[in-house]
Order: C-alpha cells, then structure tokens, then sequence
C-alpha cells in the first residue's frame, strides 16, 4: 500500500482503527463481525469467546472467572480491562481491530476510551437497533439437536421434517439461553448495566453511527454497515491518516 508521492506531509501511515459493534444480546453483533474480519482483515476481539477460554482451558484468571459465575457476579471491569487490552496489544492487532461485547459497562467504556486515546487509535461505533420484541421471537424460533449440535431456525434454516434433525433424526429442543425468560433477563441487564455505554460514547465524540438490524438479513445490514463506513473513508485500517487536513479531521475525534 504506497501513499502518494507527493502527500511528502504524511506523518502517521499507521493508526489503528477499533471498530466497536455495539448491540443488545441477540442484536448479530457475532454475525456482523464475521463479515467485517473479512472485508477489513483485522481480528475480531470479542471478550465472550475469551472468557469462555479461559474458563475451558482452567487457566487462574478462567478459575477465577468460573467461581463470580457460579455465585451469580459479573466478571470486574478491571480483569476484562486487562484481558482485552493484552489482546490488542498483539501484533495481528496493529492495523485495528472488531470489537464485539466490549465495552459492557460505563466503567470499561472511560478505560478503553482513556487507552485507546493515548494510543492515537481511530474508534467508530457501530450500534445495531433491534426491535426486542423482535429478538426474543427470533431466540424463541431456535432449536439444537441435542445428539449433534446442529442448530435450526424457523427463519432461515428449517429442518425438513418439524422438530426433527435433518442429520440423525434426533428430537429438537429449545436451549436453555434461547428460553424467553432467560433471553428477557438477559435485555433488562443490558438496559440497565450496558446501554448507558453508549452515552459515554457520544458525551466522548466518539463517532457513532445506528443501523436497524431488526427486520432485514444478516448480509443486508453488513451492506448499510459497510456503506456508512466507507461514506466516513474508514475502509483501511492502519492508514486513516495521509493529509495534514485528514489528520485535523481525525484529531477532532475521540477526545
Ligand atoms: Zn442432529
């Protein structure tokens, strides 16, 4: 990737660019990050996959992680603080990075904000608006075949035969976190504990921008995603900045 030879006032070629994909549970904020590691070709940083490691894996901090859990407490702010930033610290993260279930409260937002600010990286929000009523439908819809794991949907990906798996004609069953008590519980958390992150994001100047997830397909929103991003030039991650007027647009943010 050259710059131009005559852009001779370039100073920083490589500024990383956070990506943060903000949305209630059940929002596809998994799926989305999905399309933008391969558009953009930087790693997907998601902090539920990292605990769920750790705790496979029995690591201290996964003991640790497993005993709060058991006991009903959230995992502190500071030992995910920790966690995602020795990620990003990582050399596969030096041009940017997707992050998805993160930041999860108030208190991380200011830390990433503070952290990222010091490190000169362009931070985007993208915050994927779902009808709840919505949400909890479409959990509710989901079914697994508890012999193979085969997940169904009564969307997108029907078992042939009603309640039957396809592959070893096992009965279907919903799971535990599809149930729409849970999947209620689960939204009330992120209304009390979460949403208000986004406040701390616009009170920053953090670029921000809202997609309706609610009603269309997976690829449908990634292409409103990827319009909105390309229309504020965020499609190369590592090279935000090559003029000295870009760089005054640039500085403006995040603050
Ligand atoms: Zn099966």
């Amino acid at each position: 990737m050259a710059l131009a030879d005559t852009d001779t006032t370039t100073v920083n070629a490589v500024r990383p660019l956070a990506v943060v994909l903000f949305g209630s549970p059940g929002s596809g904020k998994g799926t989305q990050s999905k399309f933008l590691v391969r558009w953009l070709g930087i790693p997907q940083v998601s902090t539920g996959d990292m605990l769920r490691e750790h705790v496979r894996t029995g690591t201290a901090i996964g003991k640790s992680i497993a005993a709060r859990m058991k006991a009903g407490e959230l995992v502190p702010d500071r030992l995910v603080n920790e966690l995602v930033f020795e990620r990003l610290s990582r050399p596969d993260c030096e041009r940017g990075y997707i992050l998805d279930g993160y930041p999860r409260t108030p208190e991380q937002a200011a830390e990433m904000l503070r952290v990222l600010g010091a490190a000169g990286t362009a931070e985007v929000v993208i915050h994927l608006v779902v009808d709840y009523n919505v949400i909890i439908a479409r959990m509710a819809g989901r079914r697994v075949c508890p012999t193979c794991g085969t997940l169904y949907n009564a969307i997108s990906n029907r078992p042939v035969q009603e309640g039957v798996c396809d592959l070893d004609g096992a009965t279907l069953v919903v799971r535990e976190d599809d149930r729409p008590e849970v999947v209620r519980a689960r939204l009330n958390e992120y209304e009390a504990l979460t949403r208000p992150v986004l406040e701390s994001f616009r009170q920053a100047g953090v670029k921000l921008f809202e997609v309706n997830a609610s009603d269309q397909a997976p690829q449908q929103v990634f292409e409103q995603i990827r319009a909105e991003l390309a229309s504020r030039g965020l499609t190369e991650p590592g090279l935000v900045e090559q003029s000295p007027a870009a760089r005054g647009r640039t500085e403006l943010v995040g603050k």
